[in-house]
């Protein structure tokens, strides 16, 4: 049980997010949910959290693009015995025809923000003497596909930095790893399915089967229970000497 611990998960106001935090909240963990909007539904998350799984839950506001937001989400949080990284944006375009901000603002939100949280958490962890950094990247942090060269990139570069904070917390009882999704199905996924429908003349079935779900062996998506049961696991005695790595749940994207 992860009772008397403190989770702290970056975008989650939806989505995976959201989901990796109903798992900690479920296995005992008092939860910090986070995005960059500061709405009532915000904060009624968190609110129906704690209520559901009786912890402390709270929603702070903080935009995941600034580095002094991301420090000071950890800041406010207090205490972050596991840290999630999870907030992330993407955009479609071929290199030549992509926008500058675009890139700056995935690599700010998909990378830089994991640098400045972990930067600010790890000596919380140290003192606490237990830590997880659990980054949320992608199969996209392991093998490529066109057009979403910043993504790609921002998704490779927090591979290598879970790898770099796995050796520089290798004698403390911390570990960092990331899980790397293929697709999941998400609000934002689940809406993008009538259009594709559309596009391509295509039933549901065919539509989620042979267009996006094209690269998933299993022809399933994964769910944001699952991303958050392994987010659970990583946190267990089980998975202490797990660090430096990533874990895919992908159905068998990087296995083709
Ligand atoms: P989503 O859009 O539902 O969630 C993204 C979250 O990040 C939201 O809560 C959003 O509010 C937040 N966010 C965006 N910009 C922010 C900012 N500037 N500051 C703070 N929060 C911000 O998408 P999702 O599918 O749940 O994605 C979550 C993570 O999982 C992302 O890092 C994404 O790259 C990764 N991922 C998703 C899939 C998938 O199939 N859905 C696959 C692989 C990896």
């Amino acid at each position: 049980s992860l009772d008397g611990k403190t989770a702290v998960i970056t975008g989650s106001n939806s989505g995976i997010g959201l989901g990796i935090a109903r798992e900690m909240a479920r296995a005992g963990a008092d939860v910090v949910l986070n995005s960059f909007t500061d709405n009532d539904e915000d904060h009624a998350l968190a609110a129906g959290l704690a209520k559901e799984f009786g912890v402390t839950a709270r929603y702070i506001q903080a935009d995941m693009s600034k580095a002094d937001q991301c420090r000071g989400l950890i800041e406010k949080a207090g205490r972050c015995d596991i840290l999630i990284n999870n907030a992330g944006i993407q955009h479609v375009a071929p290199v030549e025809e992509f926008p500058t901000e675009k890139w700056d603002a995935i690599i700010a939100i998909n990378l830089n923000s994991a640098f400045h949280t972990i930067a600010a958490a790890l000596p919380m962890m140290r003192k606490a003497g237990w830590g997880r950094v659990i980054n949320i990247a992608s199969a996209h942090g392991l093998t490529a596909s066109p057009y979403k060269s910043a993504y790609i990139a921002a998704k490779h570069g927090i591979v290598g930095l879970t790898k770099t904070v796995g050796l520089e917390t290798a004698e403390d009882p911390i570990t960092s790893n990331a899980i790397c999704p293929g697709y999941v199905l998400t609000p934002l996924v689940e809406a993008q399915i009538p259009d594709q429908m559309k596009t391509h003349n295509m039933g549901r079935d065919e539509v989620v089967r042979d267009v996006m779900l094209a690269r998933q062996p299993s022809k399933e998506f994964a769910t944001v229970e699952q991303m958050g049961g392994t987010a659970v696991f990583l946190c267990s005695d089980a998975a202490a000497q797990i660090t430096g790595t990533t874990i895919s749940v992908d159905g068998g994207w990087t296995a083709l």
